[in-house]
């Protein structure tokens, strides 16, 4: 398989190295999960070169690295597996210069070549990368092409994208990819109602108003394309008006919830405050005077033995609760884009 080019521009070309020699990192899944333990959607390179020679797939061409910021856009990022110059081996060098040449070519010559050393004050990628793939001073590919039949290995691409540790985060998970996504979603303007690392209603909520907004599925399940959209996004424009809105201005609006949720707070509060205060003897002359102000309220509980009526006015306590519950949970999806 050969280096296709993607459709994004590409002008620059980071060799990066892995920093480690432990053969248990010497694959992409591992730097994807050191990249997701970061809080990113996954492998910053798009290329991963193994100490065997054998190149895999990273992140979609078509995506921007995670790798030399702030240089990352219209560039390709691949990193060579290794920590010590001594223990990098001829065959992921070999391999590295033919992905090299290969990207040259499908770019005829019009791309640059570069160590991440060169933007960042670090050693990466170690390695005399100039003199191993013949880079002009300008930071072009000077030499000619290695003839492939002459090298030992041949390095083929392998496309074996990683298997992400999770790929998808949804309803119920927990653990730093929640806190992780939480974080991102609030950065990006949506509310979660506090970073708790568990992904529940109100992180659910967001997700949803996420998808919305970046003409995704909308199933409130994190998965690639959500994860990359995550990464990818802008913070949203939250307008002055929604910003402002509360219970109230959106019962004004006309929203039925949350003018439903505001009727049954003002009567079912005063019931249930009522019902509460009759059951403690003391307060029976508070209560006596409540009944008298709230007797049209009352009215209904006129032919009811009294245990009929604490239990009606516990159920309008609960029903006065869960109606306060909808109508903020409304204010925050009208906030947060859920709802228009
Ligand atoms: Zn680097």
């Amino acid at each position: 398989m050969l280096f296709v080019k993607p459709a994004r521009p590409v002008k620059k070309v980071f060799i990066h190295i892995s920093a480690s020699d432990n053969p248990d990192h010497d694959n992409a899944a591992t730097i994807d999960a050191w990249h997701r333990a970061k809080g990113w959607s996954g492998i910053g390179y798009h290329f991963f070169i193994r100490k065997s020679g054998q190149i895999e797939r990273g992140r979609d061409l078509e995506k921007t690295p995670a790798a030399q910021a702030p240089y990352n856009r219209g560039t390709i990022a691949i990193c060579i597996s290794g920590l010590k110059i001594g223990k990098v081996t001829k065959e992921e060098l070999a391999a590295l210069v033919d992905l090299c040449w290969q990207i040259n070519d499908a770019y005829n010559g019009q791309v640059t070549f570069h160590g991440h050393r060169e933007v960042a004050n670090k050693t990466c990628p170690v390695i005399d990368y100039k003199k191993v793939l013949g880079i002009s001073e300008k930071g072009y590919l000077a030499g000619t092409r290695p003839d492939k039949t002459k090298t030992k290995s041949e390095p083929a691409i392998v496309v074996s994208t990683p298997e992400p540790a999770s790929a998808t985060i949804r309803h119920g998970d927990k653990g730093f990819q929640v806190e992780a996504l939480q974080r991102q979603l609030v950065k990006l303007g949506y509310q979660v109602g506090g970073i708790d690392n568990n992904f529940g209603d109100r992180t659910r909520a967001a997700v949803l108003a996420f998808q919305v907004d970046n003409h995704l599925i909308t199933d409130g399940v994190v998965g690639a394309a959500t994860t990359e959209a995550l990464s990818d996004a802008t913070p949203r424009q939250i307008s002055l008006e929604r910003d402002a809105a509360s219970i109230a201005s959106l019962a004004t609006d006309g929203s039925r919830i949350a003018d439903a949720s505001m009727k049954s707070l003002a009567t079912g509060t005063a019931v249930s405050v009522s019902g509460i205060v009759s059951l403690l003897p003391f307060f029976s002359d508070t209560f006596k005077s409540l009944k008298t102000q709230l007797t049209p309220v009352l009215e209904t509980f006129g032919g009811m033995s009294d245990a009929v009526t604490y239990g009606l006015l516990i159920a309008v306590a609960y029903l006065t609760w869960q109606a306060w519950r909808s109508g903020a949970a409304r204010v925050e999806d009208h906030k947060s884009g859920k709802t228009a």
